[in-house]
């Protein structure tokens, strides 16, 4: 009686979190400096920037209608403990043609010529236009996002304004059609979360706006689902692709987006434990660099609670720092 009472409670135990173990959803704060109501009835204006989690509604997904059956079938996943970074690869197939005669002359000019472009089509549509394009256009090659991954490809998508819009739904894994680095497979993309900037980061530098999206929404993630940094990678690391691009990849040391995302993060949590100094402006405190203010404050939290001996930056004081929010500057 006994044994078949356990049997049964933990059937009950299973059946429940089979159906509660969505992946949690990820908030970041919404920019008032742009106006949420406005951009959901008409889209966003491209003169509008810095706008955070434009939601998956302000785009135009009518289109390309979101395929559950598919997405259930292929690409649910039920947590998430990589963060992966991408770029558009906009106007990319010139540059690897250009590439594949191996003359610099002409690989510099098809990179020139797609700059060209990619800053051309940032200024005229706006990243509701472009999201909206990349989900539902272009189809001719059948290759279009929303019918082979059911959805767009990435859970957020980013500009060079700072513009940050909702994509795909966390509950399910990116798509790709990058193959397992010496194999024929795709590369399997369960319990990542994606990210991608729009442009080609082979041709164009990024921006310090369009750096800072991408690291803000990395570091909702890493904090929000503890992720360590040596899980924060790009595209390329994990599959056979030069995503998100040379210009991306090459960045390092305190310049790499995960060492930066990591700052980020510690920085996002000095300033909710009220370490910030006052006279700073939230804006200026959350760089992603290691300089002066975030020293200051990260001694001072440590100052104010002893047992936090970590090495100041360090993913074991984020760790210990998500794990224990009564640690509070006095
Ligand atoms: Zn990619």
């Amino acid at each position: 009686m006994r044994v078949s009472c356990i049997v049964l409670f933990l059937g009950a135990f299973v059946l429940s979190t089979g159906t509660v173990s969505a992946v949690e959803k990820l908030e970041l704060p919404i920019n008032p400096k742009c106006n949420q109501a406005q951009i959901d009835r008409k889209g966003l204006n491209s003169n509008q920037t810095g706008c955070t989690a434009i939601t998956r509604s302000a785009w135009d997904w009518k289109y390309a209608p979101i395929n559950r059956e598919l997405l259930e079938a292929k690409f649910k996943h039920h947590k998430i403990e990589y963060l992966t970074y991408h770029h558009q690869a906009l106007f990319g197939e010139s540059i690897e043609t250009a590439l594949k005669t191996g003359r610099q002359s002409e690989i510099n000019q098809a990179k020139k010529e797609v700059r060209r472009k990619a800053e051309l089509r940032l200024r005229a549509k706006g990243i509701r236009e472009q999201v909206t394009n990349i989900n539902g256009g272009n189809c001719a090659n059948g290759e279009c996002h929303f019918k082979k991954f059911g959805d767009i490809a990435y859970h957020y998508i980013v500009d060079q304004y700072g513009n940050i819009a909702e994509g795909r739904s966390l509950d399910y894994a990116p798509g790709t059609y990058t193959k397992s680095y010496g194999t024929n497979k795709i590369h399997d993309f369960k319990n990542h979360l994606a990210v991608m900037i729009l442009g080609n980061f082979d041709a164009q530098e990024l921006t310090r706006e369009g750096k800072l999206a991408l690291i803000r929404v990395l570091s909702a993630g890493q904090r929000k689902y503890k992720i360590e940094t040596k899980n924060i990678q790009p595209h390329k690391h994990h599959a056979n692709s030069s995503c998100p691009g040379v210009n991306i990849l090459s960045l390092r040391g305190k310049n790499a987006i995960p060492e930066m995302t990591l700052l980020y993060s510690l920085q996002s949590e000095l300033i909710d434990r009220g370490c910030k100094p006052q006279a700073v402006s939230q804006h200026v405190f959350l760089d992603g660099k290691y300089g002066t203010m975030t020293e200051t404050a990260l001694l001072r939290l440590q100052a104010d609670n002893p047992s936090l001996n970590y090495e100041i930056v360090s993913d074991q004081m984020l760790m210990s720092l998500l794990e224990n929010p009564q640690y509070r500057c006095k």
